[in-house]
């Protein structure tokens, strides 16, 4: 079985990103992290983003907000960085703590700044196969690490699992584009095992810590694993049981540095498009 490095595939994305923005005078395009609260993972997350943009020559700043800010004036702050001129992309962590209106805050983020994709216009456009929209990083991270291995979608069987606004949904979106034939599967999916053997592309992201073991992986499958979990030792793992698969796939990704590095680089490739977009 061969191991898709996330590293190898961010590094290509750098390379586009340098082409977009080769020949731009003056500072380099700003992301705008917003955290509410403290979080470790969203932290960590925040830490990751921000070395990634740096490492690509981007800028990045955090704008961490208390974990009790009100909704009035957690509005206020983020119409603040909306505005602002030398913000170019906007990542919002989430969730955010209950006694903000989330949904307002999809529909007040400037979809041109909506870097990951959670306004209602970004969202449609998605949906409608219109690519001048955002689409959420991670879901187009899996067709990048499948795109830059040279590895064909058209007319696969693709079945993804999970079915969330984040990942899968607009995953089933992309892959559909891209010609795949795709099943998306969930908690109430009968036989998850079987459909999941069917597929030649398999994804996971159900956030469950090694539950796709061989047993649901066909011979010679391409397996993307999109989930990020703890495992009873405490270490970081996929969703995907690595070992057991290894002589069942045909290629597979590893969790850490798999589809979460290649998340981050589609990140900074969204933020030089809406910088080049704003003009
Ligand atoms: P989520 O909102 O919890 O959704 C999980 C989905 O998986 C749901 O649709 C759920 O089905 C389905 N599911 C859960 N357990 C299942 C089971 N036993 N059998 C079949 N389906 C099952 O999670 P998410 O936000 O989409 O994230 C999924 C994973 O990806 C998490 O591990 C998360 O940490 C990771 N993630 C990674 C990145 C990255 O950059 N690599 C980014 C975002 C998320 P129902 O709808 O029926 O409940």
């Amino acid at each position: 079985m061969e191991i898709l490095k996330g590293a190898e595939v961010s590094a290509k994305i750098k390379g586009e990103v340098q082409e977009l923005l080769a020949g731009i005078k003056g500072k380099p395009p700003k992301l705008a992290i917003v955290r509410v609260g403290e979080n470790p993972d969203d932290m960590s997350y925040e830490r990751g983003a921000i070395k990634k943009m740096e490492s690509f020559g981007l800028r990045a700043e955090s704008y961490a907000f208390p974990g009790d800010i009100s909704d009035g004036d957690f509005k206020r702050e983020f119409m603040k960085i909306n505005g602002d001129e030398d913000v170019s992309g906007i990542l919002l962590l989430r969730p955010l703590p209950g006694q903000i209106r989330e949904r307002d805050i999809e529909e007040m983020i400037d979809p041109k700044k909506d870097l990951d994709g959670i306004s209602p216009i970004n969202v449609a456009k998605v949906f409608a196969g219109d690519a001048s929209g955002f689409a959420p990083c991670t879901a187009e991270a899996v067709v990048e690490v499948l795109k830059q291995n040279d590895i064909a979608i058209t007319g696969k069987r693709v079945v993804i699992v999970g079915r969330s606004l984040v990942v899968g949904k607009p995953l089933a979106m992309l892959m559909l584009k891209e010609n795949g034939t795709v099943t998306v599967c969930h908690t109430r999916t009968q036989d998850l095992k079987g459909t999941c053997r069917g597929a030649q592309i398999l994804v996971a992201a159900a956030g469950r810590a090694k539950m796709l073991d061989k047993d649901y992986v066909g011979q010679d499958a391409v397996v993307i694993d999109v989930g990020i979990n703890v495992d009873e030792d405490g270490k970081l793992c996929g969703d995907v049981d690595l070992d057991s698969i290894r002589d069942r796939a045909a290629m597979a990704t590893p969790v850490p540095g798999g589809v979460g590095a290649v998340t981050t680089a589609v990140l900074a490739r969204h933020l030089a498009e809406a910088f080049i977009n704003q003009g």
